[in-house]
């Protein structure tokens, strides 16, 4: 199989061990993680691995950087450095998209022409808002008095990245926390560290001062874990499952730091008789296996409609079978890419049997494809009822289950029964009904007649077990902020 070959950039960072990045330096650790291409099993670089220690010095280095440059710099200025960081990374959506497709698989074309151009767009959204943060005049009631909010940045900011976009979902809260003056520590999964790391050479490159991000590869259990709890911490952001928010949560009392939380899902998506089923079935087909089912918003629970089941799940097996899987620097442009890692897969393949053996009909997939590397056929069961393990857990992988409803109401409350609510979506030509059903679903985001649709000015967000608060739009300004209300006492004048 015809290969890309290594940018010049990538080849000389793969073979450096890469260090922490801490005060605009790189430091060394005694623990290194392996990283793993998940294409061909090999490793393919070293990464240093952060413990209780290193947390320490990046939160004291991020503590430090509030005092600096940066704690005065105007929001104009921040807003320049911001834009310039989304230029650099456009400029270098080459170098992003081959560490992405190196350490989480995905098709190069797909990890440079929508993470890393949309993780630009994300800066330059932010950018903009930098200088545009305001407190309000606030008319009290008591005379004599004036009252004023000013906007403030919360301080030093943990962000907690998942694997399954390395540079979007870190540029997806770095944008606004640093838009709104924060200063950073950033812990990347540990399977896909590469280009965060690379990013952090690059704010430094292009000017922002030493301290202000700061990356601490590692693992969940040791630099995540310091991380949550460290009191120099004023707020975690965190991107990842619920059981890990849970976590993330009970470590944080300590100093009852804030917590942001945008973790896992299950979403239904729902397809009416009156839909335009063209459409409905393509639709429905990637709102699962685009990413390879690796997305917090996958639409995982199909419901079709009784009277529409076999034409709609007929579209969908040959749209499986058609798809193509395979390494993602492979120079053919695959449709989807490995599994992430063994354990992953193992989880996606038992999800299968599982479902299999509580009476779901495997119409497509199911297994491991025979060649290196974690690729899982994509998968599509047929005849799930809502109490199988694969209608209410996340698999976060390629396994569509499709399910069959016969009105309304019944899909409605079957589709809000599950304690995760971060997305759901609808195909119907009836306006009435897209508006009723938008209103009644529980889900932060509701697509109809679309799917995946994300936009860094719009607000997103789970609600229930799927997180809280509101990353992109001026809702993540508010995000990582926090409002002083300020009293003035005004003296009576001689003059009234
Ligand atoms: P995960 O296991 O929860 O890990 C997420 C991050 O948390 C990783 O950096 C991980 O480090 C770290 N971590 C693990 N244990 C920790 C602990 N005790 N304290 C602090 N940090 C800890 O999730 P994942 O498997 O990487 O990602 C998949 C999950 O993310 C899915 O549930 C998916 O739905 C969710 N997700 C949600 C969104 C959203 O916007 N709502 C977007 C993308 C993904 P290690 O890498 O070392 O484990």
């Amino acid at each position: 199989m015809s290969m890309i070959e290594f940018l010049p950039e990538v080849a000389d960072f793969l073979n450096a061990v890469q260090g922490l990045r801490i005060d605009g330096q790189r430091v060394a650790a005694p623990e290194t993680i392996a990283v793993i291409n998940p294409s061909t099993e090999a490793e393919i670089a070293r990464v240093a691995s952060a413990d209780a220690a290193h947390v320490d010095m990046a939160v004291a280095a991020a503590r430090q950087a509030l005092s600096g440059p940066w704690g005065t710099m105007s929001g104009h200025d921040r807003g320049v450095l911001l834009w310039r960081l989304a230029d650099a990374i456009e400029a270098r959506k080459d170098i992003f998209g081959q560490l992405d497709a190196l350490d989480n698989g995905k098709p190069f074309y797909k990890a440079r022409d929508v993470d890393a151009v949309y993780s630009a767009r994300h800066f330059r959204y932010f950018a903009g808002w930098a200088s545009k943060i305001e407190g309000r005049t606030i008319p009290v009631s008591e005379p004599g008095r004036f009252n004023y909010t000013s906007v403030e940045p919360v301080g030093v900011c943990g962000l907690i990245t998942p694997w399954n976009y390395p540079t979007l979902m870190v540029a997806w809260k770095l944008a606004p926390a640093l838009a709104a003056g924060n200063t950073i520590v950033l812990k990347p999964a540990e399977q896909t560290p590469l280009s965060a790391l690379y990013l952090a050479d690059l704010a430094l490159e292009i000017g922002f001062p030493p301290g202000v991000l700061n990356v601490v590869p590692g693992l969940g259990g040791t630099a995540g874990a310091a991380l949550a709890a460290h009191k120099g911490v004023d707020k975690i952001g965190f991107t990842g499952s619920t059981e890990t928010g849970r976590r993330i949560v009970a470590a944080s009392t300590g100093n009852l730091k804030k917590v942001s939380l945008e973790l896992g899902g299950k979403a239904a998506n729902i397809i009416f008789p009156d839909a335009d089923l063209a459409s409905a079935t393509d639709g429905a087909f990637w709102a699962l296996f685009g990413n390879n089912g690796q997305s917090c918003t996958a639409g995982a629970r199909l419901f079709v409609h009784a009277s529409i089941r076999e034409q709609v799940l007929a579209g969908l097996i040959q749209r499986a079978n058609a798809l193509s899987v395979g390494p993602g620097m492979a120079r053919a442009a695959h449709d989807l890419g490995p599994i992430i890692s063994q354990p992953q897969m193992d989880k996606v393949l038992s999800y299968v049997a599982q479902g299999e053996a509580e009476g779901a009909r495997r119409v497509a997939g199911g297994h491991r494809l025979d060649q290196p590397g974690y690729f899982v056929a994509p998968t599509i069961l047929d005849g799930v009822s809502d109490a199988m393990a694969v209608a209410r857990e996340e698999i976060f992988g390629p396994v569509l289950a499709v399910l069959s409803f016969e009105d309304e109401s019944e899909v409605l409350a079957r589709a809000n029964a599950t304690e995760f609510g971060l997305a759901a979506g609808l195909w119907t030509n009836d306006l009435s009904r897209a508006h009723r059903m938008a209103a009644r679903l529980q889900a932060g985001t509701i697509w109809i007649n679309t799917w995946g649709d994300t936009d860094a000015a719009s607000p997103f967000g789970g609600m229930k077990q799927s997180g809280y608060g509101r990353e992109m739009g001026q809702e993540a300004i508010a995000l990582y902020s926090q409002t002083k209300s300020v009293w003035l006492g005004i003296k009576e004048s001689d003059l009234i």
